[in-house]
């Protein structure tokens, strides 16, 4: 099944992050450097005036308002920054940039092809099909690439990780020539190894209960009733009945944080915003005149989208309870 524009767009806005990721520290973007004892920022040295400060050019004062400014001020500068685009738009930092979600969305593709699951913990598989109606690949060798797959990934990420602390190309020389000093050895081992088991094991519980960025990005979007949501059009929901020839719903099937994406917002709280779910409804109605259930709703819309979708999940529970 050949991708939907938007997951191709989705796909290189990944790659090229992925890639400015790695390169960040080789162009002294923005590093620290361990053995110079300072960052580095946009190729610039970055030490907070330490040396001055070290060398009585300058007072405890000035080092300390120095440090707010150019230590707490960019800090908190670029929290609000990122809580900011998640107030308005929710987790699309995760969604389309992150590079951890890069590799949970692949090693996912992986398991799914291998065993029909997501991810080692999902207690159902999902249906054999393709939004399109096409057979699912469904293949057991894949598990034979799971394993190297998230192994190879959790080394990048090691090695990347080195270059964030020490010389980059101190590292890469080492690493070409079999000339790592110790202590980077050891951290590549001990990195890939809790990587590669995190990778397979706990990526998505990562991002939902570990990952900081994540969850102040959750918290944001939560706190605005107006942001970007993915919407249902639950007065339209006999149309699911007939989703993957009546096998499942396409939606519950492709969405890589394993939430139901027809659920109310409170439910959604690790959404990342990858828009798979709809992109999967809208294959599975190309052909309905009134088009997807689901797609992005906002300000207005997400409110009462939300307040109509809990009081008919309020209207449900009490018909529930009576009976
Ligand atoms: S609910 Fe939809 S947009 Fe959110 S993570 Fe799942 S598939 Fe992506
Ligand atoms: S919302 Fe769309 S993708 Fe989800 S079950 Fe209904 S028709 Fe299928």
């Amino acid at each position: 099944m050949s991708k939907p524009a938007l997951q191709r767009s989705r796909l290189l806005a990944q790659m090229g992050f992925f890639t400015l990721f790695a390169v960040t520290p080789l162009f002294d973007l923005f590093r620290y450097d361990l053995v110079e004892n300072h960052a580095y920022f946009l190729t610039l040295p970055w030490d907070l005036g330490r040396d001055d400060f070290l060398a009585g050019r300058i007072g405890s004062l000035e080092a300390g308002f120095n440090i707010v400014r150019f230590l707490f001020l960019p800090v908190l500068g670029l929290l609000a920054l990122i809580v900011g685009v998640a107030w308005k738009w929710g987790r699309l930092y995760c969604g389309w940039l992150c590079p951890h979600f890069s590799v949970v969305e692949t090693i996912n593709r992986l398991m799914l092809a291998a065993s029909g699951r997501h991810s080692i913990w999902d207690r159902k598989p999902t249906p054999p099909w393709e939004p399109d109606g096409t057979p699912a690949l469904r293949d057991r060798r894949y598990w034979l690439l799971v394993l190297p797959v998230a192994a190879g990934f959790a080394f990048a990420w090691a090695l990347v990780g080195l270059t964030y602390l020490m010389p980059p190309f101190q590292v890469y020389h080492g690493l070409f020539t079999v000339s790592l000093h110790k202590y980077e050895g050891i951290f590549l081992v001990a990195a890939t190894a809790v990587l590669t088991l995190e990778f397979l094991f706990a990526r998505h519980l990562f991002c939902r209960y570990a990952c900081a960025i994540g969850i102040f990005q959750s918290i944001g979007w939560m706190a605005n009733r107006r942001a970007m949501v993915v919407g249902f059009e639950r007065q339209r929901l006999i149309d699911c009945v007939g989703c993957l020839e009546g096998h499942g719903s396409a939606c519950d099937a492709v969405c890589p944080m394993r939430l139901k994406p027809r659920n109310v917002k409170r439910w959604m709280f690790a959404c990342t915003q990858c828009g798979q779910c709809l992109s999967a409804c809208r294959t599975v109605n190309c052909n309905n005149p009134q088009g997807p259930l689901l797609r992005w709703v906002r300000d207005e819309e997400a409110r009462q989208n939300e307040a109509r979708f809990s009081a008919l999940s309020r209207t449900d529970e009490d018909a529930g309870g009576r009976q």
